[in-house]
């Protein structure tokens, strides 16, 4: 008897309060109905009030709890606020971004113990990002809304020109089709200076993404990671890819709706008319947005961006070289929102129409687990 097989591996998945997170926990309850899936977040206690909305509609949809996770569970103080008096006023920056550690990723790695753990994560297919994965390797990390579902360092050992042989052994057992000749050659490929992992990726997944699953769901069966200890995984047959405007509508059609921080509202400038918005969920004070978005927060939601002002004190601040003090200074906003409206109409005669996806140039920057 394979003792290995019986141990019970979880799936998790964690909502930030973002669009992609909640638009993949809505996929995969539709989806994947037979999946146990535990969905839990990490507060820290410092996120906009339409985050907080979303959750609450989210786990109505679901119908299942989401497990709320704090650092620092035993404090009186709310987890930032905690930890930043633990580093002394210190706020977190691109550069020390203490927050993420010690809110998100910690508590998460204490919730999942040593249990073998398969995370979904919500990076969509439009999106060029790995994503959080975890040093721990009793947790694998999987992209259901990618063409290749898998992570970075499974690609690398699947893919790797040692390992050709075991692949095409692998690939013998499958049932034989038309493609079956090309995609033999390429996993005969090795390669080299001249051809990349991700060349040989895509020449696979262009020809069956099911086929390709289907390896390396086989090829993990002899390794360590958690789906070792799966006899069946429903992705295998999963070829679908998820970009930025099926998420919208998968939130707008289930109901759950998508947070109020998304629409745009309008402001003008010197006779010229703009529309801002945020583009992430996270703390209302998050270092990673854009100075059009610290303006939206100061016209939007003046009480957080106060709030966030008393955190700027001994010389720390938000934004490096420019307290928030500064920024709110009439001709500063102008400025800032002036130099948005021309980065605006730049970028829609070269690209898209969309502010969101004008905003969300930036929201490949910064952690999968606050913004995903
Ligand atoms: S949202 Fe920003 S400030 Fe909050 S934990 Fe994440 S990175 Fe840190």
């Amino acid at each position: 008897m394979n003792y290995l097989k019986m141990s019970k591996v979880r799936h998790v998945l964690g909502i930030s309060g973002g669009k992609d997170s909640a638009a993949l926990a809505i996929y995969m309850k539709n989806t994947y109905p037979d999946l146990d899936i535990e969905y839990y977040t990490s507060d820290t206690g410092k996120e906009l009030d339409e985050t907080y909305k979303l959750i609450d509609n989210l786990e109505v949809y679901l119908g299942k709890k989401i497990i709320r996770l704090a650092g620092a569970e035993n404090s009186p103080e709310l987890p930032f606020d905690h930890f930043l008096k633990m580093y002394g006023g210190f706020l977190p920056s691109s550069n020390s971004r203490w927050c993420t550690k010690k809110l998100k990723l910690d508590p998460f790695e204490k919730f999942v113990g040593n249990d073998p753990v398969i995370s979904y994560v919500g990076i969509r297919g439009d999106e060029d990002r790995e994503g959080y994965i975890s040093k721990k390797n009793n947790i694998q990390s999987i992209f259901p809304f990618r063409r290749n579902i898998w992570s970075e360092d499974v690609i690398s050992k699947v893919l790797s020109n040692n390992n050709i042989n075991k692949v095409i052994e692998i690939f013998n057992t499958l049932e034989e089709n038309e493609k079956s000749i090309r995609f033999n050659e390429v996993l005969l490929t090795p390669l080299s200076l001249s051809y990349g992992l991700h060349q040989k990726l895509n020449q696979l997944l262009d020809l069956s993404v099911k086929d390709f699953n289907k390896i390396v769901f086989t090829f993990i069966q002899s390794t360590e990671y958690p789906l070792a200890k799966e006899s069946s995984f429903p992705l295998v047959d999963n070829d679908d890819v998820l970009i930025r405007s099926d998420i919208f509508r998968i939130l707008e059609t289930s109901g759950v709706g998508v947070p109020e921080y998304y629409k745009e509202v309008e402001f003008e400038v010197n006779g010229k008319k703009g529309t801002y918005a945020r583009s992430r969920s996270g703390c209302f004070f998050c270092f990673y947005q854009q100075k059009i978005e610290w303006v939206w927060l100061y016209e939007q939601h003046r009480e957080l961006f106060l709030k966030a002002m008393e955190y700027e004190r001994d010389g720390y601040t938000w934004i490096q070289d420019e307290p928030l003090s500064e920024l709110i200074k009439p001709e500063r906003i102008q400025r800032i929102k002036e130099d948005y409206i021309k980065r605006t109409l730049k970028k829609n005669k070269s690209q898209s129409h969309y502010l969101l996806d004008i905003l969300a140039d930036a929201e490949g920057e910064g952690c999968a687990s606050c913004f995903i």
